[in-house]
């Protein structure tokens, strides 16, 4: 089968024929439909997150299950899956209590290359390739556990569907489940890619009471407008905090910063009024810090962050497949252009200069 694989950072990704091993105990093989185009594909590529080479990259797959391996019991074939960036164990402490969005599982796993057993079923020419957060689907196929595939509705476009695999599910649970959003709050959002415009729909779906989006690309902005914002501020024209104060007179209820740029965490700090909770969503460069008065603790001003938007994955997904068809999640519109996987560094290239929100290759 055909896959992108990545032997060297800051090289382009190669295309070319891989060897994928058949699906073992808890497994299942799943034909892709879609991978999302995401920024966390590029932080690897770039070699700013640490992850052994080669690896055929890909964490934001939706598929149709064609086979499964032995002890499976949540699927079967001719199921429509998206596949999740994390997996999830089902047995830790925070899986046990609701959060499986905070299982520290796959973090190992992703950093060895391996699936959840920490082997691999990804070879070329007799040498092992490394899978990337346990699933790799920059690939014609993949090999997953059962519990990095969730079965949703099989109406559903499965080239829309896969967004909900990381990046978007990320801007919707930042809003809804960490943030708490209630109906009339207000709410900025700092940074209109994939994962901000995610924030931007949820937060209108959720009923905020000034929503208010920030970013330098006023085409991104136009794209807020559309989606649900009532302001939109450029920071190359007005200082978005002090602009926040005045909208909101006095502070937003709450903050999200989707970019992983510390100077705009502190912005987004600053944006949010006594009380108000900051959520950081962004993904910052390992090693960097963020600093700010300790003053603003004393007056209640929460920041957290928000890990894959606190999602449960077995419960949320199918839900937002249901809003998505019952047309009040709009995210098929985060997507800008689709890729055949040749193009896959055509599409790379697209999303780091900011051409497109989102891109998806489409099998
Ligand atoms: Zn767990
Ligand atoms: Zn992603």
């Amino acid at each position: 089968m055909k896959a992108a694989v990545l032997y060297e950072n800051n090289k382009p990704v190669k295309v070319e024929d891989v060897v994928l091993d058949e699906p073992q105990n808890q497994e299942v093989l799943v034909r892709m439909v879609a991978t999302g185009v995401c920024h966390t594909d590029l932080h690897f590529v770039k070699g700013e997150m640490p992850q052994p080479l080669p690896v055929v990259l890909g964490h934001e797959g939706a598929g149709v299950v064609e086979k499964v391996g032995t002890n499976v019991s949540t699927l079967q074939p001719g199921d429509h899956v998206v596949l999740m960036v994390a997996y999830s164990c089902g047995k830790c402490r925070y899986c046990v209590c609701g959060q499986p969005a905070m299982c520290p599982e796959w973090l190992g796993y992703h950093m060895m290359g391996t699936l959840p057993d920490a082997t691999k079923r990804l070879h070329r020419n007799g040498e092992d390739l490394n899978h990337f957060f346990s699933q790799s689907s920059f690939a014609e196929y993949a090999v997953v556990h059962e519990r990095s595939a969730i079965k949703i509705r099989k109406d559903a476009p499965l080239e829309t569907m896969c967004l909900l695999g990381c990046g978007t599910t990320t801007g919707i649970g930042s809003v809804l489940n960490t943030a708490g959003l209630r109906a009339g709050d207000s709410i900025v959002i700092y940074g209109c890619g994939g994962v901000g415009l995610s924030a931007v729909i949820a937060a209108n779906l959720g009923g905020a009471g000034k929503l208010i989006a920030v970013d330098t690309n006023d085409i991104k902005l136009e794209k807020a407008k559309e989606l649900g914002a009532d302001y939109v501020i450029n920071p190359t024209q007005e200082d978005p905090p002090q602009r926040v104060m005045e909208i909101t007179n006095g502070g937003a209820d709450h903050a999200i910063e989707c970019i992983g740029n510390t100077n705009v965490m502190a912005q987004a700090f600053a944006s949010i009024h006594a009380g108000g909770k900051c959520v950081i969503a962004g993904m910052a460069p390992m090693g960097a810090m963020v600093s700010t008065a300790p003053f603003e603790f004393l007056l209640g001003k929460t920041i957290t962050g928000s890990v894959q938007g606190h999602i449960r994955a077995a419960v949320d997904v199918p839900k937002y497949a249901d809003l998505y068809m019952a047309g009040k999640l709009p995210i098929d519109k985060l997507v800008s252009k689709y890729y055949a996987l040749e193009q896959i560094n055509e599409a790379f290239g697209a999303l780091e200069k900011g051409e497109i929100i989102r891109g998806v290759v489409r099998f």
